[in-house]
């Protein structure tokens, strides 16, 4: 009565980017086709091999990708929109690339298809388009040939896909009129002539992924689930439909009643589930747990987990299946590379190589069939465990007596936005349509040449530092010279806008090799938060205030908000987020405070991952939105009324959130708009929003310099919705991916317009 334990995708990046390092040559012709799908396989095969020496019982294949696993099943199915000229046949290599990024090494280039984020993650899949006339067929081999391939290294599989509904829930329409669930009897037929090839190449189980089902679905989408299942019961392969990143909520029954042979829940997020489904999992089907956290970087409580999954295993027998939570695709590869990290930290992490250790140990203890291995690694996540909660390093009673001592004062400014802003308007006497900038400026090839050699020690901290100040006195006579109202010191000092504030906070910890795919061949590395966050000494104040010392103008100081370090960090699993978060909070409250104190008047604190922390569920977004609102109010409102808080937040939703928005009451806040023709302005102006707003009017993504009139008639636009006197003239972000020779008349053109529309309100 063994367990059987699987996998729900591996990443496939490899330990050491070998796939961005491959794919990046095959685009830029240093690599051809052939040694490029070698080394797909040559990564395959690895990953297989570490799953079956690791003791999984089946291999997990569909999840690799020369870009993204969504993107292959549009590929699969032949959902290629008509612009990418692919009617008939197997839809290319290069085509894929071209859908996923424009262009490729041949074929002709087309706007490439959106991206955006992956349910709560931070990996990006392209969006699946449908257009009227729509049709789906078996387009590509792909998948097939993987099969096989697993076959001929000797392995058991199982093979993962995309479920036709969440395929369809993440598909956006292009034709109008066209509805997506009129479109799910061809899609779902077209699945099932895969579940048939699948079948006859011997492929018994494949695992269809519905993390749509955790999600507020509407019930015509709960009715099409029944309806689409239905139509695959046929299909000559055993299904297991995998859900993730929550709870199955208010779809349990759907969920449970969907005529397949298995079901995978996420008890990392939401174990209390556990008990539910037991109750109520039919007697015919598997139950796959997704136990050890799929989403995190931390070791496992293993004895805790077994004694957890104890009574499934007593009722369920054979049917238990383990399981990570979710893909392991979230997090980093092998922790095995990590050679530098402090190693009493180390001990409490586990990668994704871990993690496949983890799952299997767990597994033979939960059947009793543990062995002198296992014993020990039981032994060694114990003590690492204990380690870690008795840790010093992690806990500061210093940072937790100051939250205990906060007030609700604490996160108010002292007065109301109408008497700061006549106090502002005194102190800092700006004109009317005041020109700012979002805080970086180009980051040239010297810069990060400067600060790879300051990193590398090969540049003394004296001049590394002389170097920098040089790079903020040209851009603040750059600046000056272009005769922006607000100037900023340009942020040349800063690698990566997490990163720079993690390295010098107490509780972040940085990886090597800890990299996780963002999208493509692009991975980020996460710093992850390992105990309470202090702030040891100031951050920015040293180039802000030398930056204020070359310019009568006010100068912006520059930081990163609470919200949005949290969001791109691993965080903590021993507390909750909303603590975390109030930490960093605290510590960006002393560096605002010192930032006043040594002059600077106007304070930017960017928020652009503040709308992507949005719970899954609608239920729980209010909760999410009081605490991220209140820890950037905790950051911001230690400063005097004269003293000006400004936010930026790079994206175009603001409708469902506006109400957050207002209560963060910055005093300015800037968002991206330039190619929304100012219609998101809506929401800010059906809600009365009351304070400043920087509508940006240079698109930043283009390498377009915008005319004068352009942004005169974008900002003729805003002063519709928004009264003039409250509008500042802004690009839609930063600009340090641009080039100078496009910053500067850009500029030149927004700093024109302002003049302008100066003359004429
Ligand atoms: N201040 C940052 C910059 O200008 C903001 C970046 C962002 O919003 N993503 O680069
Ligand atoms: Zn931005």
């Amino acid at each position: 009565m063994t367990t059987l334990v699987h996998t729900l995708g591996y990443p496939r990046i490899g330990a050491h980017r070998e796939l961005k390092k491959a794919v990046e040559a095959y685009w830029q012709g240093e690599l051809d086709r052939d040694a490029l799908e070698q080394a797909g396989k040559r990564l395959r095969l690895t990953h297989w091999q570490e799953q079956r020496d690791a003791g999984l019982d089946v291999v997990t294949v569909g999840d690799f990708s020369f870009y993204d696993q969504v993107l292959d099943v549009s590929v699969l199915v032949g959902a290629v929109p008509p612009r990418f000229g692919q009617v008939a046949g197997d839809v290319d290599l290069d085509t894929g690339f071209r859908m996923a990024r424009g262009r490729a090494p041949s074929g002709e280039p087309a706007a490439a298809c959106e991206m955006t984020k992956y349910f709560d993650t931070n990996y990006h899949y392209l969006v699946p388009e449908l257009h009227t006339g729509q049709r789906f067929r078996i387009a590509s081999q792909r998948l097939f040939d993987e099969v096989q391939e697993a076959h001929d290294a000797g392995h058991p599989v199982k093979v993962v896909l995309t479920g036709p509904l969440t395929w369809l829930w993440l598909a956006k329409v292009k034709s109008e009129g066209l509805e997506r669930l009129a479109l799910l009897d061809a899609l779902v037929a077209t699945y099932g002539e895969i579940l048939a090839r699948l079948g006859a190449l011997g492929v018994a189980w494949v695992q269809l992924d519905e993390p749509a089902l955790v999600q507020d679905l509407p019930s015509a989408w709960q009715r099409a689930f029944q309806a689409a299942y239905r139509q695959l019961q046929s299909a000559p392969v055993k299904l297991l439909v995998a859900t993730y990143f929550g709870a199955l909520g208010d779809n349990l029954e759907l969920a449970l009643a969907l005529p397949v042979a298995g079901l995978h829940i996420d008890l990392a997020r939401a174990p209390q589930q556990l008990d539910p489904v037991l109750e109520r999992l039919p007697q015919d089907k598997v139950l796959s747990l997704g136990a050890i956290d799929g989403r995190n970087v931390w070791r496992a409580d293993l004895r805790a987990l077994a004694a957890a999954l104890a009574p499934a295993k007593a009722r369920l027998g054979e049917r238990l299946w383990i399981a990570p939570s979710c893909s392991l695709l979230h997090v980093p590869v092998d922790l095995a590379h990590e050679t530098r990290l402090d190693p009493a930290l180390k001990r409490w992490l586990a990668f994704a190589r871990q993690k496949l250790d983890e799952v299997a140990t767990l597994a033979r203890v939960v059947d009793g069939s543990e062995g002198a291995a296992d014993r020990q690694r039981l032994e060694e996540a114990d003590s690492a465990l204990a380690a870690r909660r008795a840790s010093r390093r992690i806990h500061n009673p210093r940072v937790g007596e100051r939250l205990a001592r906060l007030e609700a004062a604490d996160t108010r400014r002292d007065s109301a936005y109408a008497v700061r802003a006549v106090a502002q308007r005194r102190h800092l006497q700006l004109p009317l349509f005041p020109t700012t900038t979002i805080g970086s400026f180009p980051q040239t090839q010297a810069i990060r040449q400067t600060r790879r050699e300051f990193k590398q020690g090969s540049l003394s901290r004296e001049a590394y530092e002389a170097r920098m100040r040089e790079e903020i006195a040209q851009v603040v006579a750059r600046q000056a010279a272009l005769g922006l109202d607000v100037p900023v010191h340009g942020e040349a000092e800063r690698n990566d806008m997490v990163e720079y504030f993690g390295e010098q906070l107490d509780g972040f910890a940085f990886t090597q090799n800890g990299w996780v795919q963002s999208y493509g061949s692009r991975c980020v590395k996460p710093p992850v938060i390992f105990g309470d966050v202090e702030r040891p000494q100031a951050m920015t104040v040293r180039w802000s205030e030398y930056a204020q010392s070359l310019t009568d103008k006010p100068m912006k100081g520059m930081l990163t908000g609470p919200v949005t370090i949290l969001q791109w960090s691993f965080v903590r699993d021993d507390q909750p987020r909303e603590v975390s978060c109030r930490q960093i909070a605290l510590a960006l409250r002393d560096e605002v405070a010192d930032l006043e104190r040594a002059g600077i008047s106007i304070i930017q604190i960017d928020e652009p991952a503040f709308r992507e922390g949005l719970p899954l569920r609608q239920a729980e977004w209010q909760h999410y939105l009081d605490w991220a609102v209140a820890c950037f109010q905790l950051s911001a409102a230690v400063v005097r009324d004269e003293t000006q808080i400004h936010t930026h937040m790079c994206y175009s939703e603001f409708n469902d959130i506006i109400g957050a928005i207002a209560a963060m009451d910055a005093d300015v806040i800037t968002i991206e708009t330039s190619r929304s023709d100012m219609e998101l302005l809506d929401a800010f102006h059906d809600f009365d929003y009351p304070n400043e707003i920087g509508p940006g009017v240079y698109d930043i993504h283009s390498p377009n310099i915008p005319t004068v009139t352009w942004m005169v008639d974008l900002m003729d636009k805003a002063a519709e919705k928004i009264p003039a006197e409250r509008l500042w003239v802004n690009p839609d972000c930063g600009l340090k991916t641009r080039g100078w020779a496009e910053v500067e008349p850009a500029l030149a053109n927004l700093v024109e317009a302002a003049r302008l529309l100066r003359q004429r309100f």
